[in-house]
């Protein structure tokens, strides 16, 4: 049985939209799309930009040591659960599960969608209980959702728990790994066990550690079936140009040196972040964290919150998650606002 069977049936059998530039690209005259025949603002914005671009498929594709086919880029790793959501998920029938503490996107999508959540917490020390979660699967799920590293926590899956899990739902559910923090982590990539389960998927994102939040460019990896299925319900015209061009450019040999730069510069700041919080007086505990963040819990994280707040820093209070009561999460910044942070905490910076 293919994965495939547990899309929406009337997803697999939809005609989707044919967009003017998906019929015909490349003519001199181009008269096909009812764009202005010139420019305003920009030389290219007057028209419509490729829905894949080829280019960019090339170079994410050879990003991530897979083919282009087994690639589709969206408008961040946001708009890729979105799309699985809405490709596997009948509404008011299907489920999703899904592990908290985790991102709350993958609830969000499925809320949206009309979509049950099943919850399978996570184990008391935040790693995945992973007999628990095959317990908790229904007939109806469709998608699992694992995110590594994990969002708010910070831990990382290893590949044999994400194979073991793969395995358990063979033919029966998507399982979708969430890698969007993978840059800043040691452990190995899912991506590699692609091409031993028709049934995973991969995200990732040029958000994070290639420092393009505000250009929206993220990536779900998964086997050429899966993909084409996903383009179908995408819209038209995802991918707007100049985010298109700014994401080539971040893929440029030289933006991928800094790109390695900056990745060890932010670890070694995290590394300096924790220690300082382990030290503090007001923290209960720091979680491990392979991400681009800290989790840790104070004896008051509102109160923490506030006063942070009251100097100009903003952190996520994320004690509204399970097992996150007094919880902050903190994102890695600079060293100058790493400093600024540590001194408003009133923690002592200690020597590695
Ligand atoms: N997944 C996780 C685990 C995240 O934390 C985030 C952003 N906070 C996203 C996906 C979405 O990232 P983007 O849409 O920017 O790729």
């Amino acid at each position: 049985m293919s994965i495939l069977d547990r899309a929406r049936p009337e997803i697999r059998a939809l005609t989707p939209y044919s967009s003017a530039r998906m019929e015909a690209r490349g003519g001199t005259v181009m008269l096909n799309a009812n764009e202005s025949p010139l420019p305003n603002v920009g030389p290219a914005l007057n028209r419509y930009p490729e829905p894949q671009p080829p280019e960019l498929l090339v170079r994410l594709a050879a990003l991530y040591g897979v083919s282009a086919e087994q690639l589709l880029i969206g408008r961040g790793s946001d708009e890729a659960i979105d799309l699985l959501v809405r490709a596997f998920c009948s509404a008011g029938r299907d489920a999703v599960l899904i592990s908290p503490p985790t991102f709350g996107m993958y609830a969000v999508c499925a809320r949206i969608q009309n979509a049950a959540v099943i919850e399978a917490a996570l184990a008391a020390d935040f790693s995945l209980d992973v007999p628990a979660l095959i317990a908790a699967a229904t007939p109806d799920t469709k998608l699992v959702f694992l995110c590594s590293p994990n969002n708010p926590t910070g831990g990382a899956l290893a590949p044999e728990a994400v194979q073991t899990v793969a395995r358990a739902f063979a033919g029966r559910a998507l399982v979708v790994v969430d890698e969007a923090y993978a840059e800043f982590s040691q452990a190995a990539s899912a991506i590699g066990l692609l091409g031993q389960h028709e049934n995973l998927a991969v995200l990732r994102t040029l958000s994070k550690a290639h420092a393009l939040a505000g250009a929206r460019i993220g990536c779900v990896l998964a086997a050429p079936d899966v993909i084409a299925l996903l383009r179908r319900i995408q819209a038209p015209y995802p991918l707007p140009t100049p985010c298109v061009d700014a994401a080539l450019a971040a893929l440029e040999p030289a933006a991928l040196e800094r790109t390695r730069e900056r990745i060890a510069s932010l670890l070694r700041e995290r590394e300096r972040l924790a220690r300082a919080l382990r030290g503090a007086a007001r923290v209960r505990a720091v979680l491990p964290s392979q991400a681009n963040f800290v989790c840790a819990r104070f004896d008051d994280g509102a109160a923490v919150y506030r006063t942070l707040l009251a100097q100009d820093i903003v952190v996520r209070d994320v004690g509204r998650y399970p097992g996150l009561r007094d919880c902050l999460r903190l994102s890695v910044g600079t060293p100058a606002e790493n400093a600024r942070l540590i001194a408003a905490l009133g923690a002592a910076e200690v020597a590695a």
